[in-house]
């Protein structure tokens, strides 16, 4: 079992206090390793690390193309231990193996788009109605927490650290308590490819201390969290009592509709997939599968034929589809949420139950309800986890109303060969992520983000570096005569 250090100021660190955490196999409930478990006290030297090597590092300085190579090499070195990323993130967080050589090329990916954009970054002028020079400078923000959770644990690492640092900001992450190894790993590789002391600083330790510092410590001047809308709004609250910068990626409870003229098959695929990837722990995950009614008994029982081939297991072992919820509390939750389902009058198709034969971890079987009604709570609450709600409805109408008729509005999917319709309801969705004829694909060129309570801010795309510059305003006056103004 391997003890790991938190990585700040350019140096792996303990606990003031030695404390530790020992950080466990979702998959087998073995422990794998032990990580610091930060106090608020050593949040805040971290804190000051990022601060100094902002206010007097090297790297707000830095010409961008220094920033860009930098970058580029990080994205290197994650390639070229994309095995050993793979294998610990599937140890840590659960997820089957592919899912996490997807997860760490992606993350690759995400460095090296930034890495190419920290050279495009570029201010503007206008025309002003005086005898005046005005231009728009971009500048960093400045100091970022950066606060993220169990479910993408290194995709979420990349996703906050990439366009932060492309912009010249430095950054204090702090990973799940549940989850951070890949971080952690990620940290060497940062220190390898050369990226000064202090300008990025790896912290270990429990949300409501470590990262309720992060969220209200005045020398923080931006926070970016990921994670779900309660605690979302714990962090709101926090970052208000010093005005900080602040993007939120929330939770959600995503429609994806299915009409009668969709490809059958597709969208019986898509509806599994966008439901029980990554055991359905996905802020994005389409939890309530709105079915034209005219299609669907045929397309419930399409569905249950394919759940055998979602294979439970370990997510090293080959084969396996689906791995386990990444704790015992958490299963317990969507556990609790089976019974809610149950108790409200929702027929239970398929699941409910943990599988035989793999009770060292914290498995559970895919689930699907039917004759979900829109009051009842496994409608409208994110339950994260292997479970899903199907609504049936009469007229695209009542679908688009249906699939608004949430607190959330992150994303949602559309199963159509009509044209003409794909596009209304698209339109008339109030989702930050829409996809047509698919489900869950995203790219790191495009932005990502919610409308409503699923959060505030875009990651990704130019909107995500958007969120990590400041905009200063220079107005230079070309008249030499003294105003006269008294
Ligand atoms: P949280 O939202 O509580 O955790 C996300 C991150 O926030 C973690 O790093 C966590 O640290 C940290 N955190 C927790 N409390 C605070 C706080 N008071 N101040 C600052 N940071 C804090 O997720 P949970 O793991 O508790 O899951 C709860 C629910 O949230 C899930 O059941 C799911 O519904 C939703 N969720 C949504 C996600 C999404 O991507 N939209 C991702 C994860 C969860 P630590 O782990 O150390 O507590």
């Amino acid at each position: 079992m391997k003890s790991y250090q938190a990585w700040v100021g350019g140096e792996w660190v303990s606990a003031a206090s030695g404390n530790i955490r020992e950080i466990c196999d979702p998959g087998n409930g073995e422990k794998i390793g032990t990580v610091p478990e930060f106090s608020r006290e050593d949040v805040v030297h971290a804190i000051d690390a990022a601060r100094n090597a902002f206010d007097r590092g090297p790297w707000r300085a830095m010409p961008a193309i220094e920033r860009e190579k930098l970058l580029f090499a990080v994205a290197q070195g994650i390639r070229a231990q994309a095995r050993e990323f793979a294998e610990l993130e599937t140890r840590n967080c659960g997820k089957p193996l592919a899912e996490s050589e997807f997860d760490v090329a992606d993350a690759a990916n995400c460095f090296e788009f930034y890495a190419g954009l920290a050279t495009k970054l570029h201010g503007e002028t206008m025309s002003v109605p005086a005898n005046s020079l005005s231009f728009v400078l971009r500048e960093p923000v400045g100091v970022c927490s950066q606060i993220i959770p169990w479910n993408f644990p290194l995709l979420m690492a990349a996703w906050k650290l990439a366009p932060a640092l492309a912009a010249g900001n430095t950054c204090i992450l702090k990973p799940s308590e549940l989850t951070p190894l890949t971080a952690l790993k990620l940290a060497e590789v940062i220190s390898q490819a050369g990226i000064p002391a202090g300008v990025v600083n790896i912290v270990t330790g429990p949300g409501p201390g470590a990262g309720e510092e992060l969220a209200s410590n005045p020398k923080v001047d931006k926070v970016a969290f990921t994670g779900g809308t309660a605690t979302g709004k714990r962090v709101m609250i926090h970052a208000a009592s010093s005005i900080k910068k602040i993007s939120l990626e929330l939770g959600g409870k995503n429609p994806n509709l299915v009409f009668a003229d969709a490809d059958f098959e597709s969208a019986v695929d898509g509806a599994l997939f966008g439901a029980f990837a990554n055991q359905g722990q996905v802020c994005s995950a389409g939890s309530r599968l709105l079915v034209e009614r005219s299609i669907h008994k045929a397309f419930v029982a399409a569905m249950l034929e394919k759940i055998p081939r979602i294979t439970l297991g370990h997510g090293l072992q080959a084969g396996v589809k689906m791995g386990p919820l990444i704790s015992a509390a958490h299963r317990d939750k969507v556990e609790s949420y089976i019974k809610i389902g149950q108790e409200e009058g929702a027929t239970l198709l398929c699941g409910g139950t943990r599988p035989n034969g793999l009770s060292a971890g914290f498995f559970l079987a895919p689930t699907i309800f039917d004759d979900v009604t829109p009051q009842m709570r496994i409608a409208r609450e994110e339950i994260f986890g292997p479970v899903l709600s199907i609504i049936p409805f009469d007229t695209e109408q009542e679908a688009i109303d249906l699939a608004n008729d949430t607190e959330y509005g992150l994303a949602a999917g559309v199963w159509t060969k009509n044209i003409h319709r794909a596009l209304r309801v698209v339109r008339d969705i109030r989702a930050g992520i829409t996809w047509v004829n698919t489900y869950h694909p995203t790219f790191n060129e495009m932005p990502w983000g919610g409308y409503k309570q699923s959060g505030i801010g875009r990651e990704l795309g130019l909107h995500g570096i958007e969120s990590y510059l400041e905009t200063k305003q220079v107005n230079i006056n070309l008249d030499e005569t003294p105003i006269g103004w008294y």
